[in-house]
């Protein structure tokens, strides 16, 4: 069977050749005489392929020496629970934009371990826009800001970053890092999970200001505490050594292939308009979010009728463009349209439902 146009929010498509180079190293790595995953995490071997990948991703996202990069395990989801242990150790207050379940589950999960204050909201309207945020409302002694940048079910993304003054910002990047160019310095930690757009699932990565490091409270577990990773260079225990060597092969791709984070973002500029264009005009789709709120990474739209929605998912499926079903809150289709789909895949799909509007 040939490869198929796969559209999956996460864990999503790699770049074809990214996979070859993972296949034709698989068994016997360089001179190793081993595969990555067979490999001692101790070795001088693994140690370069840590070394690298994380030098690249310093390269490709521009990120100062006083921030660490961590690559750690647990998804992006244990990062809802270890940015508190870690980070409200003052006031023992944060602020919080809600801007969808991501958003929300690190709300809940926050409020196990120090007040939480939101200060926008856009549930009113299934998530489908990014609130308007007024900085009076903001906490000058919260410990940190938190919000999501780009909103991986809903289709939002924040085009602006919010002002939080001299209040740490946290950032939760899982389905848009590594897709457009970001002033690190403008941020206390970002992360993500790296099954979007730098990988395979099973590492999350955590790019932190070291002054932000080394105040987690007593009662964190020690594999929750970015100090002991940070010390330890990644390695108190075993890292994710195949997922890490795979974010390699992602970044070594990124910066040769496509060019570096400015040509991607390019690219994926082009991407999101060819869809957007489309669904902006067709009488059949419509898009769920409008105007600058609009995700270039994940695009949801609906017909309006549920049984035409499934039908049309079929019948995409069948011709090669896979995993378009919409997130069951918000229905109909979305297109994650991460960096490895090519640009031909996104002109494809708008060809077909062209097609399959004109046939109805
Ligand atoms: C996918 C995703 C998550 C959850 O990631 P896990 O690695 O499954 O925990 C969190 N936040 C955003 C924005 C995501 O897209």
């Amino acid at each position: 069977m040939e490869r198929v146009f796969n559209f999956s929010a996460g864990p999503s498509v790699i770049a074809e050749s990214v996979l070859r180079k993972a296949q034709a190293e698989l068994v016997n790595y360089g001179d190793a005489g081993m595969s990555v995953m067979e490999m001692s995490h101790r070795s001088p071997v693994y140690q370069s392929i840590i070394d690298e990948t994380e030098a690249l991703l310093r390269e490709v996202l521009t990120i100062p020496d006083d921030y660490a990069v961590l690559f750690l395990q647990g998804g992006a989801s244990s990062q809802f629970a270890m940015i508190p242990l870690n980070l409200a150790n003052g006031s023992g207050q944060i602020d919080i934009v809600l801007t969808g379940q991501w958003a929300t589950k690190a709300q809940q999960e926050a409020s196990k371990y120090c007040e939480v204050n939101v200060v926008g909201s856009s549930k009113d309207k299934t998530f489908s826009y990014i609130p308007k945020l007024d900085k009076k409302t903001f906490n000058p002694n919260a410990d940190y800001f938190y919000y999501c940048s780009n909103n991986t079910i809903y289709g939002t993304r924040f085009s602006e970053i919010p002002d939080s003054g001299n209040v740490p910002l946290v950032t939760d990047m899982s389905s848009c890092i590594l897709s457009e160019k970001i002033d690190v310095t403008k941020y206390g930690l970002i992360f993500a999970g790296a099954q979007k757009n730098m990988g395979p699932a099973g590492l999350t990565v955590v790019i932190v200001r070291k002054d932000l490091i080394g105040k987690a409270r007593d009662i964190t577990p020690t594999m929750f505490n970015y100090e002991i990773h940070e010390k330890n260079g990644s390695m108190y225990n075993t890292p994710p050594t195949f997922a890490i060597y795979m974010c390699k092969l992602v970044l070594e791709w990124l910066k040769n292939d496509i060019g570096g984070i400015e040509a991607m973002e390019e690219i994926n500029h082009k991407k999101a308009k060819i869809m957007y264009d489309y669904l902006d005009s067709s009488k059949v789709f419509k898009p769920t979010v409008y105007g600058a709120d609009r995700s270039y990474m994940n695009i949801p739209f609906i017909t309006g009728n549920e049984e035409l929605d499934k039908a049309f998912v079929k019948a995409a499926s069948a011709a090669g463009f896979v995993n378009l079903k919409g997130h069951r809150s918000v229905g109909g289709m979305r297109a994650s349209i991460y960096n490895a789909m090519p640009v031909e895949g996104v002109e494809k799909l708008v060809e077909f439902m062209k097609n399959y509007e004109v046939a109805l």
